[in-house]
């Protein structure tokens, strides 16, 4: 799927929803939001949508993605830096390829705070998507204390650094700055203070990957993010969408995040 339309990035709405849901209950909301969505005309190819289910879902939501012949994508909360192998409880990308997941989110901050994910490992994480064709959602973001001691921009900027180093020049990249202390909390960055993180992060990717990469590659905003504050983020140059997590479980809500463009002038 095309990332850009001319020179413009295809906003991208994603919704990770963390340990909730079951398999059964995976199928009946995709097949709601993808009804929901079907009545309010909406437009896949004007923004991208996507839904990051538990592992044991995958399977289910492939299912009804390709019997119903949706455009709704989907991808794995995380994968394994290995391939195959004695790694117990680990998923390896070779098995989210197999079940057609386009993206895998890597380095959730809940992940690197309650399983101890390194800045290397999730660089070898990212190494491993593109190995197998997945696109990264590479998450970066600084805790409350890293903002006090460090101002906004260095902590994720230094994040994502490390993590580059795995990706392999000419794959996409998702780019999510999610700071720690916005998510889950009810309290969102500002608009202002998203476009100045994610200014900085795109100034990071024309130094490493190039002034071409940089400007087709999507930088999300993540942190409390609802119906009604979704159109502010968006309008800013350098956010391109969002990581959505509490409200990606509210149908109705999340189906309105998906429609932005909709509030547009209800701000
Ligand atoms: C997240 O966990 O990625 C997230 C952004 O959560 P929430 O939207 O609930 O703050």
């Amino acid at each position: 799927m095309a990332v850009t339309t001319g020179d413009t990035r295809i906003p991208f709405i994603a919704g990770n929803w963390k340990m909730n849901l079951d398999h059964l209950q995976s199928i009946a909301f995709v097949q709601k939001l993808a009804w929901t969505l079907r009545d309010a005309n909406h437009d896949f190819g004007d923004v991208e949508v996507a839904v990051f289910p538990p592992f044991t879902d995958l399977r289910s939501v492939q299912t009804l993605v390709t019997a119903d012949d949706l455009q709704i994508r989907f991808g794995g909360q995380d994968l394994s830096a290995h391939d195959s192998g004695a790694y117990t409880g680990e998923i390896s990308g070779a098995f989210l390829a197999a079940l057609d997941a386009a993206y895998v989110i890597i380095g959730h901050s809940e992940r690197r705070q309650y399983h101890g994910e390194t800045d290397e490992l999730i660089s070898e994480k990212v190494a491993a998507a593109h190995r197998h064709g997945i696109v990264p959602v590479i998450c970066v973001g600084e805790t409350a204390e890293d903002l006090e001691e460090h101002g906004p921009s260095a902590v994720p900027v230094a994040q994502l650094r490390t993590a580059l180093e795995g990706a392999v020049r000419g794959q996409e990249i998702v780019v999510a700055y999610e700071p720690v202390w916005a998510i889950g909390s009810g309290q969102a960055a500002t608009s202002a203070q998203a476009q100045q993180v994610c200014a900085a992060l795109r100034e990071l990717l024309v130094e490493v990957l190039g002034d071409e990469a940089a400007a087709a590659t999507r930088i999300l905003y993540g942190g409390s993010v609802k119906a009604a504050n979704i159109a502010g983020f968006l309008k800013e140059p350098d956010v391109d969408g969002a990581l959505v997590g509490g409200a990606s479980l509210q149908l109705e809500e999340f189906a309105s995040i998906v429609r932005f463009k909709s509030h547009v002038g209800t701000l």
